[in-house]
């Protein structure tokens, strides 16, 4: 809260999903900048290996719990994580994904009322769907497919959007809420499915590279560390500042010129593979980040080129010890 006796440094952190891709990078910016720690998950797309190098650390602490049911710890600030991000991996179990969303949204925001704790909420562009909007600014109210199979996700994320809002409005509560565009680097998981994952595996291995559809849908690549930067000045931003803010890198790229970039990387021989592009699969994706820029003095800093080369070397060691 805005009145807390405490300074930057100084509070302890509630980070939910804390041992997923970008939970794990959260946690090791707070603990450097002096917070203590409590990581939450149930690792159900998460691993202890995430944050094992975090494990003796004195301010650090994990707990496997799942967000779906409530949580009673003491906490300055939430940061809530805490859902599958990767298409496979949250249309593998959709009920679970929209209570993980919902249910769980309902459970930290009660945490939060209870302890007067300041609260983010990691949202997602994909509450703006198959946008007709480009590039997409906050005030653009999205193209969701409400019975698709991207559905469960889509709309869980914006369920909890207006529970924030809800919880702001009637309780006061300092909310902050961010809308996450595709983010990659080290740690994610090698399986996921998501492309950048998915081609760099590829491309080691010197499998065929597998593009869906005809490989010119766009999207916009924010490397991890860019994004935990906008993430910290978000939660740090001044109390009357609740978002939605966009946080994302505008460069925008298609399939195809991904795939041609991850080849020159890598030095693969790997061939493209054509295939079908899945249901609702949106065309093309770019944030408007006018307004991180100006409310948080954000942008992100590193190339895809660089951001791709560190993701690179992250699978190669992580696939040579497999
Ligand atoms: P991730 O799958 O690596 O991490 C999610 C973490 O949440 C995992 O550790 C998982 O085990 C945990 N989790 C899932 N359900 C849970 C539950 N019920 N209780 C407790 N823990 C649970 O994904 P990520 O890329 O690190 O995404 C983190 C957050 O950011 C998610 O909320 C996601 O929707 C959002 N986001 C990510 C991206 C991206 O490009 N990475 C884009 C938009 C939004
Ligand atoms: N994609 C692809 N090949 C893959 C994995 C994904 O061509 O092996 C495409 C996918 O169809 C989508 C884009 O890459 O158009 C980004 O997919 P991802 O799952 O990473 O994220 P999202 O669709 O949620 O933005």
């Amino acid at each position: 809260m805005s009145g807390l006796p405490i300074k930057p440094g100084e509070y302890k952190v509630l980070v939910t999903g804390g041992a997923g891709f970008l939970g794990s990078h959260l946690c090791d910016r707070l603990i450097e900048r002096g917070e203590d720690v409590l990581c939450v998950d149930n690792f159900f797309t998460g691993s202890k290996r995430n944050v094992a190098h975090l494990m003796d650390h004195k301010r650090f602490e994990l707990m496997r719990h799942d967000v779906t049911f409530p949580l009673y710890v003491e906490v300055d600030r939430i940061f809530n994580l805490a859902c599958p991000a990767s298409p496979i991996h949250y249309q593998r179990d959709p009920v679970q994904t929209t209570k993980t969303s919902v249910h769980g949204a309902i459970n930290m925001l009660g945490l939060a009322k209870r302890l007067k704790a300041r609260i983010l909420q990691a949202s997602t562009s994909e509450v703006y769907g198959d946008p007709e909007v480009h590039p997409q600014p906050e005030g653009y109210w999205g193209r969701v497919n409400t019975v698709g199979p991207r559905a469960c996700y889509d709309e869980g994320k914006r369920c909890a959007e207006t529970l924030f809002f809800d919880y702001w409005r009637q309780h006061q509560l300092e909310i902050k809420v961010m809308r996450i565009f595709n983010t990659y680097g080290p740690r994610m998981h090698p399986n996921d499915g998501r492309v950048v994952s998915n081609f760099i595996v590829q491309a080691i291995k010197g499998e065929p590279i597998t593009i869906y559809g005809d490989g010119s849908q766009t999207r916009s690549f924010c490397y991890v560390d860019d994004l935990i930067d906008g993430m910290l000045r978000l939660m740090d931003s001044p109390a009357d500042f609740t978002g939605p803010v966009n946080i994302g890198n505008p460069g925008e790229f298609t399939m195809l010129e991904l795939a041609e970039q991850v080849l020159r990387l890598t030095g693969s021989t790997s061939k493209l593979e054509f295939m079908p592009l899945p249901q609702d699969d949106p065309k093309q994706r770019q944030p408007d980040i006018t307004l991180a820029k100006s409310a948080l003095d954000w942008q992100p800093k590193v190339r895809l080129e660089d951001g791709l080369k560190e993701t690179i070397a992250y699978f190669q060691t992580l696939l040579r010890e497999a």
